[in-house]
């Protein structure tokens, strides 16, 4: 039995630029040996079973010798199993895969190459540098500025490489930049040659200094680059100051924390990532749906003798529109019914659904949402409000007031989701933490206490008045409130706050 051994590259760090392939196999290998600078989350979709060793650097200094890994793949190979071999960016450029595929060979081990986006092109693209050019150059070498130039015995021909026709790209480098320098200028490279260095190329936390080779080390030193880091040397260098795209999104280098539970944080999280902020996913709450008995059960199977049904959250609504096909309803049984909904989000959780809300207040607020009702006639009719277990009573009490009859049903808690102490340190490194209502604040203000840290430093973002109302209550400071208390009306806040210099 002879197993299969795959060279993968994993890419630059933007986990969306990693292969098909590289993803196929992850998900099919009895053992991934892993490097230090793969993206974050590239083994997440590897088999519960499947061994994954780390043979990068250590935190020390010491790592496993290429010897090692290369026997290691060797024996893995030679037991039968399917072993993934996994390197940041691309295996056959700077990533000793030349070698591994050799030890291979020589041990008759079957083995595949699956390139990947090497950080040479990958880090300069998302800097708005095109390493080639029509007008601009030509040509592009690959360098390593790993050896220190100074060295007598360096394997570079630093004058050639000072005359080579095009731009240059030099990995590993950041260590030895003014050296490097230095020998460019020296091989007849004008000191005036526009240089960029880009540092964390792909990661939300990307970086780019421009400066010439006469100035670029003292630049690199000012602004506190470092490893990892790709140095761009050439004319198009230059050409970052129109195309750059990245690092001009509005919340580029904004590291923003979300509470909201995980069922419903991708939406804003997604929206959030879009605009370039480094998204820390931290629930502090999960949503538990009540079962489908008792008051709840009555509601939903005499739901067609409501003259009006609110509902308060898009938890709500969907969870309404579930409750009622476990009854074996859908929509038709709403055919009479007046729907309002609280706001856009909840709205559109009801035309999920097929149904289309009838009263949507113009602020995602009980208040407002009560004003909006000022023309529905309610007196001697029966109405239900549909929510969390623990909800102000704004609603029902002013509905109560008009002489409706109300019936208020749960249709799920609110219940805390254990936060670790990870996603705890997080938050404190955040610039924003977003609250999308007010038991997320509260939440998330216990989840601090039992971890036994203070108040964030970062700015603190409201989804609008009562989430406000309830952190100023716990203490807490709000930075930024959203006008339109939903999900696009926080980011619009967040984003204007940061290009106002916020955070
Ligand atoms: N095989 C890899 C290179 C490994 S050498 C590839 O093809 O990309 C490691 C060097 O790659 C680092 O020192 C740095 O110069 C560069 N590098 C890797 N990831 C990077 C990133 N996200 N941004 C900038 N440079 C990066």
């Amino acid at each position: 039995m002879s197993g299969k051994v795959f060279l993968v590259g994993a890419g630059p760090g933007d986990p969306a630029l990693m292969t098909r392939r590289s993803l196929e196999l992850i998900a099919a290998a009895d053992a991934i040996l892993y490097d230090r600078l793969i993206p974050s989350g590239a083994l997440d979709g590897a088999r519960s079973g499947t061994v994954l060793r780390y043979v990068g650097k250590q935190p020390g200094g010491h790592s496993m010798t290429q010897e090692a890994i290369n026997e290691l793949l060797v024996e893995l190979g030679g037991r039968g199993l399917s072993v993934v071999r996994l390197k940041g960016g691309d295996p056959f450029v700077f990533g000793r895969g030349g070698e591994e595929a050799q030890a291979l060979v020589e041990a008759g081990i079957t083995f595949e190459v699956v390139p990947g986006v090497t950080a040479g092109m990958a880090a300069p693209a998302y800097a708005g540098i095109p390493v080639t050019h029509r007008d601009e150059a030509s040509a592009v070498a690959l360098v390593t500025g790993h050896e220190d130039p100074e060295k007598p015995d360096t394997a570079l021909d630093w004058p050639a490489l000072a005359a080579f026709p095009g731009t240059l790209v030099l990995y590993m480098g950041v260590g030895n930049l003014a050296a490097i320098a230095g020998r460019l200028i020296e091989g007849g490279r004008g000191a005036d040659e526009p240089v960029a260095v880009v540092e964390r190329g792909t990661l939300p936390g990307q970086r780019t200094v421009g400066g010439t080779l006469a100035d670029i080390a003292e630049r690199v030193t000012e602004t506190g680059i470092r490893p990892p880091a790709i140095t761009v040397v050439g004319p198009v260098a230059l050409l970052r100051e129109r195309l750059a795209w990245i690092e001009r999104r509005p919340l580029h280098g904004r590291t923003v924390v979300v509470t909201r539970a995980r069922a419903q944080a991708s939406g804003l999280a997604a929206a959030l990532s879009a605009l370039g902020a480094r998204v820390i996913e931290m629930p502090v709450i999960r949503i538990v749906p009540r079962p489908v008995e008792d008051e709840l059960a009555g509601a939903v199977e005499r739901i067609d003798e409501y003259a009006l049904v609110c509902l308060t959250s898009p938890n709500g609504a969907a969870l309404l529109l579930e409750a009622l096909r476990a009854r074996g309803r859908d929509a038709r049984a709403l055919a009479g019914v007046t729907m309002a909904a609280i706001g856009p989000g909840t709205a559109a959780e009801l035309e999920r659904g097929g149904i289309v809300a009838d009263v949507v207040p113009e602020r995602s607020i009980a208040e407002a949402l009560v004003e909006s009702l000022a023309a529905v006639p309610v007196e001697g009719r029966r109405v239900l409000v549909a929510r969390a277990s623990e909800a102000r009573d704004v609603l029902p009490e002013a509905l109560e007031r008009r002489g409706a009859e109300v019936d208020v049903v749960a249709l799920y808690d609110t219940v805390a989701e254990p936060l670790t102490a990870d996603a705890s340190r997080h938050a404190r490194e955040a610039d924003y933490v977003t609250f999308t209502s007010s038991s997320t604040v509260r939440h998330f203000v216990a989840a601090l206490d039992q971890n036994g840290s203070g108040p964030p430093a970062a700015r603190l973002v409201s989804i609008g008045p009562i989430t406000s109302g309830t952190a100023r209550e716990l203490g807490l400071e709000v930075a930024v409130e959203a006008e339109r208390h939903d999900v696009e009306g926080l980011v619009e806040a967040l984003v204007r706050d940061a290009q106002a210099g916020g955070a």
